[in-house]
């Protein structure tokens, strides 16, 4: 697989370095030593692992369900709001991939996996539920 070629993971590598370049920058850690980031960083991935439009997605803030918790997703947000501007520089391909994802406003139905509409609550930790613990 390579980020080229693979939505799920040029998201999964984004993510990653929006968390890195913030962990960085704020506590002067790589993710792996910092507790918050690294929970921060597992339960996104965890999303993305369990998102039910995979390859279809949108971007998660274009999203028309949002399956975060509303904490982590403010969470996240500062995040993005941080190293959204800096990763240009830092991750020129990673950036330019996000851009032209993120041309794509709603997620593609072909993509949905057959269950996933019923099965939210499990699957992707509750998208039409946020507010309810997960
Ligand atoms: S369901 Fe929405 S918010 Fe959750 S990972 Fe998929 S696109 Fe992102």
């Amino acid at each position: 697989m390579s980020i080229f070629t693979n939505r799920m993971e040029r998201e999964g590598e984004t993510v990653k370095a929006m968390i890195g370049l913030y962990c960085r920058d704020h506590h002067k850690l790589k993710v792996a030593d910092c507790g918050s980031c690294s929970e921060l960083q597992s339960y996104a991935l965890d999303r993305l692992h369990h998102c039910p439009f995979h390859e279809g997605k949108t971007s998660c803030k274009n999203c028309p369900i949002h399956c975060y918790k509303p904490d982590i997703r403010e969470k996240v947000r500062q995040v993005m709001r941080y190293s959204g501007p800096r990763m240009m520089l830092r991750h020129p391909v990673l950036t330019i991939f996000h851009l032209l994802d993120d041309r794509r406003k709603e997620p593609l139905s072909d993509y949905l996996k057959p269950k996933s509409v019923g099965e939210t609550d499990e699957d992707c930790g509750g998208p039409m539920n946020e507010g309810k613990a997960s």
